[in-house]
């Protein structure tokens, strides 16, 4: 089968024929319907992420199960679309116990397309517990980009965030998440105000219904100290000084954005006004349902351009030169 590669030093993919790989007994083997690509991929591709071993890269997955392990037991239908839980969690910690599997630290969790095998390619091996029910109505290009670049600002915005009716939100960021993180601050009753150095992206933030839109530009317009929840989608040393400006005293900041290595935290204001940094991480399997519940209700309209898997490195330029505009999904 084809599959697109990670090999250590090379900063493409290599396109390569490998053989289609069998279920373990907990396994089910997905064929691959749609496969989102990620600035993370970018990240492992410069280097910044030290894996030794090839892989197929690709961590936002969606297909259909064709061949299922020994063990597993249910039925699966032809047609019937399941998308993989990236984090691809061990199932017995004491985190996944509790519901924290996007937290699971066991040396048996392995990230699905970071690493170890993903869904850049036309079959894809994932143990059984770790896939979702995608409901009926969600096209493959979004239940795959939804893994990722739905879960992770849900997670955030919902479980670390505490956002909720008449939050008053600030979302720093109109990229992949961002554009997803404002839909659901909305559905969750949230007051949302955007910024981005992109209009066209205040535009269609404004079309979902983000109530106040400005350009990055102009942020110093904005009222100092006034916000319950500030989302720094992008992470740079810029955007977390703004998020410290604008986030009121007691006030949360969400740390998404991987933009920096580093960011600067202000002591003494931090003190002051007990301020809480919350970085966040991906999602839990029980929020993969809740939001494709969201998604199937039209409460969050993810966007995604869909394009053919064997053109995954051409893509991986145009996103690293932000030329993507939204979030795009590979169909093998
Ligand atoms: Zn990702
Ligand atoms: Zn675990």
């Amino acid at each position: 089968m084809f599959a697109a590669r990670y090999v250590p030093g090379k900063k493409e993919l290599s396109l390569v024929e490998v053989p289609k790989p069998t279920p373990g007994p907990l396994d089910v083997i997905l064929k691959i319907r749609a496969a989102g690509i990620c600035h993370s991929d970018l990240h492992v591709l410069h280097g910044e992420v030290p894996y030794k071993e090839s892989f197929t890269m690709g961590h936002e997955a969606c297909g259909e199960v064709v061949e299922k392990g020994s063990e597993v037991f249910g039925t699966f239908n032809p047609g019937d679309l399941y998308a993989v839980h990236g984090p691809n969690p061990c199932g017995h910690c004491n985190y996944c116990r509790t519901g924290h599997d996007n937290l699971c630290n066991d040396p048996s969790r392995t990230f699905i397309g970071l690493g170890q095998d993903g869904a850049y390619a036309e079959y894809l091996k994932v143990p059984a517990r770790n896939i979702v029910k995608v409901p009926k109505g969600i096209s493959p290009e979004v239940a795959a980009v939804a893994t990722d670049a739905v879960l992770t600002p849900y997670h955030a915005i919902k479980t670390k965030g505490g956002v909720g009716l008449g939050s008053k939100v600030l979302a720093i960021g109109l990229g992949g998440l961002g554009m997803n993180g404002v839909q659901i601050a909305l559905a969750l009753g949230a007051e949302v105000t955007a910024v981005d150095l992109k209009d066209a992206n205040l535009e269609t933030a404004k079309s979902f219904g983000v109530q106040k839109v400005l350009n990055s530009k102009q942020i110093s317009s904005l009222t100092p100290l006034s916000f319950d929840v500030v989302v720094d989608f992008v992470g740079l040393e810029s955007t977390f000084k703004d998020a410290q400006n604008f986030v009121k005293p007691g006030g949360t900041i969400l740390l998404i954005g991987l933009g920096s290595a580093q960011v600067p935290l202000t002591t003494a204001t931090a003190i002051t006004f007990e301020t809480k940094v919350q970085a966040s991480f991906w999602g839990t399997h029980v929020e993969m349902q809740e939001l494709y519940e969201l998604i199937a209700e039209g409460k969050i309209k993810p966007q995604v351009e869909t394009a053919p898997m064997k053109e995954v490195n051409h893509w991986l330029h145009e996103l690293e030169a932000g030329r993507v505009k939204s979030r795009m999904a590979l169909i093998p």
